[in-house]
């Protein structure tokens, strides 16, 4: 449903709302409108994250100028997956209730471990660590250059394919969770790592 805080029209994709969520929607509108910094607290599985998610994207849609991006930082994959989750439902709710197609970029980043599609170097190696060091070993750029001098010099060509022809080409708006970000990985033959840490530069609601 729809919700009037302090005149911001805030879409709401739930039946009913606590009053913990109203009261920390409202404190996060004032503390915007403050352009001001906010320590909000509220117990775990009170719906925190749709109340923020609702309000922020409320008040980007108002103020397109104040609030251009949103980076939501969690320590593990699953509440990752859940914040994107919640805000799939969210923009799903907007285009049923006004009809229109937003063109909105949100994505999850994750590290290597997580998002890396080179065949040998996810299933063969077990451990965080051992991806960013085997992912570095084909790609850090003196590698890169010594390919110059040799090339049999091992590549990874997803890396390379998306830094010639990725970096040009915005990813298109829409909302990405990490296997959503694979299989666009897969498809144009890009790194999905690399694709997404390059895309959170430019996410953002117009
Ligand atoms: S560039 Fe991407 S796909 Fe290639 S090894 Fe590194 S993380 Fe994996």
């Amino acid at each position: 449903f729809r919700l009037n805080i302090e005149g911001l029209l805030v879409y709401f994709p739930y039946d009913y709302i606590y009053p913990e969520q109203y009261s920390y929607m409202l404190e996060l509108k004032r503390t915007l409108d403050a352009k001001g910094h906010g320590v909000l607290e509220m117990p775990s599985g009170t719906g925190k994250t749709i109340s923020l998610l609702s309000l922020i994207v409320a008040y980007q849609r108002a103020f397109p100028l104040e609030v251009t991006k949103l980076i939501y930082c969690s320590r593990t994959v699953p509440e990752i997956e859940k914040v994107v989750e919640e805000l799939r439902k969210l923009m799903e709710f907007y285009s049923k209730e006004t009809g229109e197609n937003h063109n909105f970029l949100a994505l999850a980043l994750s590290s290597r471990k997580n998002l890396c599609i080179h065949p040998e170097v996810h299933t063969s190696l077990r451990f965080g660590k051992e991806v960013d060091g085997k992912c570095h070993s084909l790609t850090a750029s003196y590698i890169r250059a010594q390919r110059h001098s040799n090339p049999n010099q091992p590549e990874c060509r997803f890396y390379e394919e998306f830094d010639a022809v990725g970096r040009q080409v915005p990813l298109p708006a829409g909302i990405y969770n990490l296997d959503d970000l694979k299989d666009f990985g897969r498809r144009k033959g890009w790194c999905p790592y690399y694709l997404a840490r390059y895309s959170t530069m430019s996410a953002s609601t117009p």
